[in-house]
């Protein structure tokens, strides 16, 4: 089959459109359907963590995201009584380089995604164009779609990604069924601009309200986002007015000083999809999954899953890896994307509690145990290509170096090798060679650029790819010769290592 394109995407919401633009950077030609013509105005997500800055980071566009978005500068839990159970910093650049809570109006960030795409060659958004089908075939895919204006198009590619959203249409049809996790809670989401009211110190706060369990959020310019548990008694038309919005965020909200840009009722559930890949097709974003939006994790994940799944597809499409690598999307993606998503769920039944005893309980469990409440660490990728050893699997660093440059800056989307010069010097002379001369890595030796970086990581050497998750570390050259054989540029230079001799 020839391919129109290599990747189709289907999907232009922020992790089809993020799965382009890295496509785009990475050379891959590649198209993407939407099926509304017009961006959608209101926004879901409202927090990423430092890993999305960096990735999008990589996009090239930084600053101009940056121009959009403010750092999340504090954290609190309340309880029923108003006793501020939590109030916790978060005002400062973490191990991603970038702040590690960012918020955002996602419409912001969805406009400058898309002029990132219409900047860049070899890719294209196709909007009010519905795929209806997505076919794998023995070599690639065929994706149909057709227009407002009921043309039917045929676009063959060699893989499809599938990133439709929560009620991803093509994951049915695919006949994938998704497990739950946690109860299914409605949620009225309140989003606009509050002016002249002072609203609530921190920029993010959690009520444990037994009596109705809420949240507050606050957002560039004069934006806020509260969301509120509906409770049994609401009365959905009554609930959404400005008197009802007022009353239930307990005055921080008044009718006269908040301008809503919507009220809208979403029902926050837990679900992974059971199978990412059928074939040359591989779901992202909500089509696999959807997180309880308790750590502002659903979208980060759907990155990451865009970011993990990008250069597997750029190597495999140069013939540099094969098409076994493109397994360990799901074998890494699913287990961790999990992990956020079982993890809000059980929080959720406690932070969210409406019972009086269950809130009791926690309040007393978080005044003994503070750090408790926490942010969790974000857990390793599951098994893939990775040496899964120490910190493998783990997310690297990026070290803001002396020169106020950042890491990946430097590094691009290739793999990095980072040694200690005494470690680099005792490797195969042969291997050595083959590393100047492999495009798809960069070696940095240089204490300057990477003692922090190695220090953060806690090993003389360590090999991370291209989504900055790290291959391995290593302590001896020999070590590091063993993990170099894992980077799919460097596979057949087995022969050249120390050790074959
Ligand atoms: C109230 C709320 C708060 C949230 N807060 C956060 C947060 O703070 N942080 C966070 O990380 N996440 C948060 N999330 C989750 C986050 O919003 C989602 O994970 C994210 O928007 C999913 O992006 P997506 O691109 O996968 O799907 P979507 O944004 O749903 O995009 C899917 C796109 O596909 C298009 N489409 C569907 N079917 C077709 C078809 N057949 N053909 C062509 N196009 C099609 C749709 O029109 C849509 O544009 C929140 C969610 C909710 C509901």
């Amino acid at each position: 089959m020839t391919h129109d394109v290599d990747v189709v995407i289907v999907g232009g919401g922020p992790v089809g459109t993020t799965a382009l633009a890295l496509c785009g950077r990475a050379g891959l030609r590649a198209i993407a359907f939407e099926k509304d013509v017009r961006l959608w105005p209101t926004a879901r997500a409202v927090h990423f963590d430092g890993e999305t800055m960096r990735t999008l980071q990589g996009l090239g566009v930084a600053e101009r995201f940056q121009h959009v978005t403010i750092p999340m500068r504090n954290v609190a839990i309340l309880n029923e009584a108003g006793e501020v159970l939590v109030h916790a910093p978060t005002d400062r650049i973490g191990e991603q380089g970038w702040n590690d809570h960012i918020s955002f109006h996602q419409p912001d960030i969805e406009q400058l995604l898309r002029e990132v795409v219409a900047e860049t060659p070899g890719i294209e958004l196709r909007c009010g164009e519905t795929v209806t089908d997505v076919e794998t075939t023995d070599d690639g895919v065929v994706v149909t779609s057709s227009d407002a204006a009921g043309e039917v198009r045929t676009t063959r590619a060699r893989w499809a990604i599938v990133a439709d959203g929560a009620r991803s249409e093509i994951r049915h049809r695919l006949g994938i069924e998704s497990d739950k996790y946690g109860e299914d809670t409605p949620w009225l989401v309140v989003d606009g601009q509050l002016v002249d009211a002072p609203g609530y110190e921190a920029d993010m706060i959690q009520f444990g309200r037994h009596t109705r369990p809420a949240l507050w959020l606050r957002l560039p310019r004069h934006r806020v986002r509260m969301e509120f548990m509906l409770m049994p008694d609401d009365d959905p038309a009554e609930i959404v007015t400005p008197a009802a919005v007022e009353r239930i965020s307990r005055g921080a909200l008044p009718a006269d000083k908040f301008t809503p840009d919507r009220q809208a009722i979403y029902t926050f559930r837990g679900r992974i999809a059971r199978q990412w890949r059928r074939g040359n097709i591989f779901l992202a974003g909500d089509a696999a999954h959807q997180a309880p939006p308790l750590f502002g994790q659903g979208l980060c994940a759907g990155i990451r899953d865009a970011a993990n799944l990008v250069w597997k597809l750029d190597l495999v499409a140069r013939g540099v890896a094969d098409e076994s690598l493109l397994d360990t999307y799901e074998s890494e993606r699913k287990p961790h994307a999990t992990f956020w998503v079982e993890t809000a769920a059980n929080q959720a039944v406690i932070i969210q509690t409406t019972d009086p005893q269950v809130a009791h309980g926690r309040d007393e469990y978080i005044r003994a145990n503070p750090g408790a409440s926490a942010v969790p660490e974000p857990p390793a990728l599951g098994p893939g290509l990775h040496a899964g050893q120490d910190r493998g699997g783990r997310l690297g660093p990026q070290p803001i170096l002396a020169d106020g440059i950042r890491l990946d800056d430097m590094v691009g989307s290739h793999f990095l090798v980072a040694a200690e010069r005494a470690v680099y010097d005792d490797l195969a002379p042969a291997l050595r060679a083959a590393l100047d001369d492999d495009g798809d890595v960069v070696t940095l030796l240089d204490p300057a650029k990477v003692s922090a970086l190695l220090a953060t990581i806690g090993a003389r050497a360590a090999v991370l790819r291209p989504d900055h998750y790290i291959l391995g570390t290593a302590g001896t050259a020999a070590e590091l010769e063993r993990l170099l054989l894992q980077v799919p540029s460097l596979t057949g230079t087995a022969d050249l290592t120390a050790e074959s001799r």
